[in-house]
């Protein structure tokens, strides 16, 4: 789960990482009412997304005047904000963080993360901040530092000192920094988040080290234990397909391309996914039913599936297992009573009840292929898709 720059910083807040006053909004009238308390020359209006890159998309505003405020609050809520994290179709701007100006003289960058190949957090920092560290880690490897921490001990002091001297950072920011990547290694342990990421995190003119921007991400698997973060979940943020899903115990991830998979494991989904590709096209969704599915979940299973626009044809690849194919082919087959299949559907069942579920479909009168292996199937699908445009 992602959550928004203003929440990740009150988390910092509650955690003693110094971040500049602001404050959440969600009209102009607000904004023109926060703009009175607004104590510094400049003040900063920032769309409030889940996507990285809104500098560039015009999505972060400086207001030199206070009247600004409410001129560039007005201008970006309701907008369309196209960001290169947000896909072309962009998102809408829906609340503002309004912010007290900050001098910078330097933009650094950190994070902290969850790195799976060494089982442990690390952090990140690079003097080249505010832009994508990605492009900093391929132009210039040499620029980008880590540090991993032992989970056994957690963080100690010398991690801190490590990266500051490595940075080259003053005396003076020294000590701010080791304090800071201590309280960002608490908050990403006590919440349960998988990504801190601070970029820019600026030192100012006069000395101080702040958070400018704030990224943060949670594994849904520790969200139990932490309610005051589940509750900063944004439903407007997510993909209203994967939301629908969600409610029926499905797993569901929607992607870019357009053959629709519906497949029981995660395993024998990821293989479909590379065996569309494989066959030449893209999938346009991770779908894993899971082994328990009744007739019930995969009719809501298809029904989301075609849902999404992008679908011109469906790949559905059953493993029967523990889950039984007649009931695959009961929930499609009742499916198809609500809606309308207008695309190509190949269909490959193997397993428990294989052959009832086909002779089912089969007598359904459902216009549809079978296949008697995934590859063939792959190819059967992507072959009637590529046919069909
Ligand atoms: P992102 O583009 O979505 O990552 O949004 P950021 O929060 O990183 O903001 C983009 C850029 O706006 C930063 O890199 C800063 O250069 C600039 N910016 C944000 N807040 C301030 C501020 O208080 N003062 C100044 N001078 N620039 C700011
Ligand atoms: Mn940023």
């Amino acid at each position: 789960m992602n959550i928004h720059e203003f929440q990740a910083k009150r988390l910092f807040a509650q955690y003693n990482i110094p971040v500049p006053d602001g404050k959440a909004v969600y009209s102009a009238e607000e904004a023109a009412q926060y703009a009175k308390e607004v104590t510094t020359d400049v003040a900063v209006v920032k769309a409030q997304i889940h996507a990285g890159g809104r500098g560039k998309a015009g999505g972060v505003k400086l207001a030199k005047d206070k009247k600004d405020i409410a001129v560039y609050a007005k201008e970006l809520l309701g907008k369309t904000l196209v960001t290169h994290q947000t896909g072309p179709e962009g998102r809408c701007v829906r609340k503002l963080l309004i912010e007290e100006g900050i001098a910078i003289a330097k933009e650094l960058y950190l994070s902290l993360l969850i790195d799976r190949t060494y089982s442990r957090p690390v952090f990140i920092t690079s003097l080249e901040g505010g832009m994508e560290i990605e492009e900093v880690a391929e132009k210039t490897p040499e620029k980008v530092i880590k540090e991993y921490i032992d989970p056994s001990v957690g963080f100690q002091q010398f991690n801190g000192r490590n990266m500051a001297f490595r940075l080259g950072l003053a005396p003076e920011i020294i000590k701010q920094f080791i304090a800071m990547a201590g309280n960002l290694y608490r908050l990403l342990t006590e919440k349960g988040a998988s990504l801190i990421e601070i970029n820019p995190l600026v030192i100012t003119k006069d000395n101080r080290l702040i958070a400018l921007d704030a990224k943060m991400s949670f594994d849904d698997n520790a969200l139990y234990r932490n309610e005051d973060i589940k509750a900063l979940r944004d439903l407007d943020e997510e993909e209203e397909l994967e939301i629908e899903a969600s409610k029926h115990g499905l797993n569901y991830i929607k992607l870019n391309g357009n053959i629709g998979c519906m497949v029981n494991g995660a395993g024998l989904a990821m293989a479909t996914m590379d065996v569309i590709k494989l066959a030449g096209s893209e999938p346009a969704n991770f779908l894993d039913v899971g082994g328990g599915a009744s007739k019930e979940t995969v009719k809501q299973a298809f029904q989301i599936l075609l849902a999404d626009k992008n679908v011109k044809g469906v790949f559905v690849n059953i493993f029967g297992g523990i889950v039984r194919c007649e009931r695959i082919a009961g929930g499609i087959i009742e499916a198809a009573k609500e809606v309308e299949i207008k695309v190509p559907l190949v269909v490959r069942l193997a397993g428990t009840n294989a052959v009832e579920g086909l002779e089912m479909l089969r007598e359904s009168g459902l216009n549809l292929e079978v296949a008697s292996d995934m590859w063939e199937g792959a190819q059967k699908v992507v072959k009637l898709v590529m046919g069909s445009v």
